[in-house]
């Protein structure tokens, strides 16, 4: 795509959103590659090359092996914990205080859009920030446990029972967590323009949710590098990097 159709799909997507009452974003790993952060659950990418996630990443590595699960995580809480929201993360948050974005429903588990500001962020993957415990049913905020475990590989306790906690993340063997996905229903349900941002929508069923917009007519924008299996029914397809057009769109509705 030539510099002129790239700037007048920008310009298409900023009437689009102008025009719209209600606006919802979904984000995938995409919007945090560009912080440094590799994509948790893709196949294609190299976080997998090594291990197999069902061996690693899973409930029952969880339970049953917990320190190869906790060394699988280490590297990846670490670059989570450092990282900082990009461009891309602070014009979504720059749209929602603006009034054009009612809610951004991520897949991502590293809290960079709260970092960057954003108040109505829905987690459907969880958090990486929160730890719960399995046994009492506590959960509890990541900061007094990331340093300790990032730094001396010390594996988070609960303070009240002992037990090993769990990172408040899906693992695979997980549901989604069901009160972040009704929220994100409600929220496709209700709306009239969609923003696919940085995901190529892979990850079932979090992929599946546009449909719900679809069906009754919702417009659709698309910044995503890859192909997504929606493209064909995409109002506007954006594809190039979301740290340079967002900020480009941002800039022009604010
Ligand atoms: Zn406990």
């Amino acid at each position: 795509m030539n510099q002129t159709s790239k700037s007048e799909s920008i310009q298409k997507a900023v009437k689009l959103i102008q025009k719209s009452q209600n606006m919802v974003a979904l984000t995938g790993a995409g919007v945090s590659t560009p912080s440094g952060i590799p994509d948790f659950r893709s196949s294609q990418t190299g976080l997998w090359t090594q291990n197999d996630p069902f061996q690693v990443a899973s409930l029952s590595a969880f339970r049953y092996r917990p320190q190869v699960f906790f060394d699988w995580l280490r590297p990846l809480a670490g670059k989570m914990w450092k990282a900082q929201p990009n461009p891309a993360h602070i014009a979504l948050a720059d749209l929602e205080k603006a009034g054009y974005l009612h809610a951004i429903i991520t897949q991502n588990i590293d809290g960079l859009h709260q970092k960057a500001g954003a108040r109505n962020v829905i987690e459907l993957h969880g958090s990486a920030n929160r730890f719960a415990c399995l046994k009492c049913g506590h959960s509890f905020p990541g900061e007094d446990y990331i340093d300790p475990f990032i730094r001396q590989a010390q594996i988070p306790r609960c303070p009240t029972c002992g037990s090993i906690l769990k990172p408040q993340i899906v693992l695979f063997e997980e549901m989604l967590p069901a009160e972040a996905w009704s929220a994100a229903e409600q929220y496709f349900e209700k709306a009239d323009l969609i923003l696919i941002i940085g995901s190529s929508l892979e990850v079932i069923p979090a992929a599946n949710l546009p449909y719900q917009a679809l069906r009754h007519g919702a417009r659709l924008i698309i910044n995503t590098l890859s192909k997504t299996h929606l493209d064909g029914c995409a109002d506007i397809l954006l594809p190039f990097d979301v740290i340079t057009t967002l900020p480009e769109i941002a800039a022009m509705l604010l």
